[in-house]
């Protein structure tokens, strides 16, 4: 999965405009710009929360074509001292994506990193938006005995094909608890990145302020089941047929984020539905507001993108946030309810 999407050379996000309408996928932000904004709004309070920091680094993991940050740029232009203190840093694999961000967000002066890492100390906030989807899965497969992993090989063809490695009881340690014990068949996804991740960002959570807000689509709690799927031109197409060219993602398993990010220390909240967290941000307000400016046309055209992203039928459910704090801040807007127990 890394190799199709990452190599140099013939790898997914080396040669291919991966967003929007000519792409292969439509993010949040692509769909309405009322996504951005409230995130906007969002970090802003953030900021306040955790004593109005200047400077303050503002992270982007994955920016895509720089769409939900000159969203939210704009609106954290609002509080006047926010966007003054902010430092933007951007993660980004893409060099076509990168230049599109540099070029979309110059007036800000993004600086590239290579990962979170590599970003300075001090007080952060931090966004990513369908990034944690397309970090490299691992398939589990149950066995008679024990756990298997499942590889890719050639068939008798020479075609690309799925093949089962050894079981092992040490690839049983890697599937989730409750899971461990199911029949024999059964796939599990594991997403190591991602919960390297979340423990990197737990980790500097723990002793540095700021929060962490991850959208993307996924479950909690962890369950079986593959999700892998491969998308061109906004259609499924097999995984195996010609990799480099289909976008690859997964569907993230949000306990096991959340596990990672309580192991290291620092609080958790959510996830919460995307159409709840929207909700409740405002976004029905910032439709009334941005609708009476403008003409019958374009007016019905933010109505059905909040709704695409709202509704439980569409993105509002499947789509998640969760967020990371620093110890000891009230609930961050949106996740009003009780901190996360994490866990599987
Ligand atoms: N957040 C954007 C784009 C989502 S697509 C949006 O919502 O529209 C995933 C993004 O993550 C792309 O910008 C892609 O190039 C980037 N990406 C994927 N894997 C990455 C990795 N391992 N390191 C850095 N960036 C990565």
């Amino acid at each position: 999965m890394a190799m199709a999407l990452h190599d140099p050379r013939d790898g997914y996000y080396a040669r291919h405009h991966p967003l929007g309408r000519t792409g292969d996928f439509i993010t949040a932000p692509e769909v309405s710009q009322i996504f951005g904004e409230l995130i906007g709004l969002w970090c802003a309070d953030l900021w306040q929360r955790i004593g109005r920091p200047d400077p303050v680094i503002l992270a982007e993991l994955g920016p895509g074509r720089g769409t939900l940050m000159a969203d939210l740029l704009r609106a954290a232009a609002s509080v006047p001292a926010f966007r003054r203190a902010l430092r933007l840093y951007l993660v980004e694999a893409s060099s076509v994506l990168r230049a599109e961000q540099r070029h979309r967000l110059a007036a800000v002066e993004p600086l590239f990193v290579d990962g979170v890492e590599a970003l300075p100390q001090g007080p952060l906030l931090l966004v990513a938006n369908e990034f944690l989807d397309a970090l490299p899965i691992r398939q589990l497969a149950r066995g008679q005995s024990a756990w298997a992993e499942r590889l890719v090989g050639l068939d008798a063809q020479g075609r690309f094909a799925f093949v089962e490695g050894p079981e092992s009881p040490a690839l049983s340690l890697l599937v989730p608890t409750s899971l461990r014990g199911l029949p024999p068949g059964t796939i599990v996804e594991i997403c190591p990145a991602a919960t390297a991740l979340a423990g990197a960002l737990g980790e500097r959570f723990a002793s540095s302020p700021g929060a962490a807000l991850l959208i993307d689509y996924g479950y909690f709690p962890s369950r079986p089941g593959p999700t892998l799927s491969a998308l061109r031109y906004h259609e499924p197409v097999g995984l195996l047929d010609d990799p480099g060219t289909a976008d690859l993602s997964a569907h993230v398993d949000f306990a096991a984020v959340a596990g990672a990010v309580i192991a290291a220390g620092t609080a958790v909240w959510g996830p919460v539905p995307q159409g709840r967290f929207l909700a409740a941000l405002g976004a029905e307000t910032r439709l009334a507001a941005l609708s009476a400016r403008v003409g019958p046309e374009q007016r019905g055209l933010l109505e059905s993108g909040l709704r695409r992203l709202i509704d439980p039928a569409e993105m509002g459910t499947l789509f998640k946030a969760l967020a990371v704090t620093s110890p000891g801040l009230p609930a961050p807007a949106g996740f009003a309810e009780a901190e996360s127990s994490g866990g599987e």
